[in-house]
């Protein structure tokens, strides 16, 4: 999918660089630690499939029977109210982009509800216990609840 932003630009801060490298892909050090926990919980999960097959969308960590799908976003891509800001250079270019990461995070978020998934979304920036917390509770909400 074509977004219409242009390349992206070459010369980039390296103060710039480093929230970028620290907050790429998958298998994030948060991540990691909240699958721990969660599995240390006794919850059994998968992790990065596609939820809605075809869907180029791969939830971090996916529970199939409550169909709960949940998102670790790191800050700097996912655009933290608390903890993005747009760098000095290149100002423009990575406003547009991260407004599109967040747009298309949105999108997702409103496809997966759509078709039966809850949506839990986990800042980087928040402690563990708290995530697990919040998983566990819409886990049980779904299980409990007859899967509303
Ligand atoms: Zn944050």
């Amino acid at each position: 999918m074509k977004s219409g932003l242009p390349p992206p630009p070459a010369a980039t801060s390296a103060s710039t660089l480093r929230s970028m490298q620290a907050n790429r892909g998958r298998n994030t050090s948060v991540e990691l630690s909240l699958r721990r926990a969660l599995h240390a919980k006794g919850l059994r999960f998968r992790i990065h499939r596609q939820a809605i097959p075809g869907l180029r969308c791969e939830p971090d960590i996916l529970f199939p029977t409550p169909r709960v799908a949940v998102f670790v976003d790191g800050c700097w891509w996912h655009g933290c109210p608390e903890h993005w800001s747009p760098p000095n250079r290149n100002r423009e270019w990575w406003t547009r982009k991260i407004l599109l990461n967040t747009e298309r995070d949105r999108r997702h978020d409103e496809i997966l509800t759509a078709a039966g998934w809850c949506v839990v979304r986990i800042w980087e920036h928040q402690p563990v216990d708290e995530a697990v917390e919040h998983v566990q509770r819409v886990i049980c909400d779904r299980t409990a609840g007859g899967g509303r």
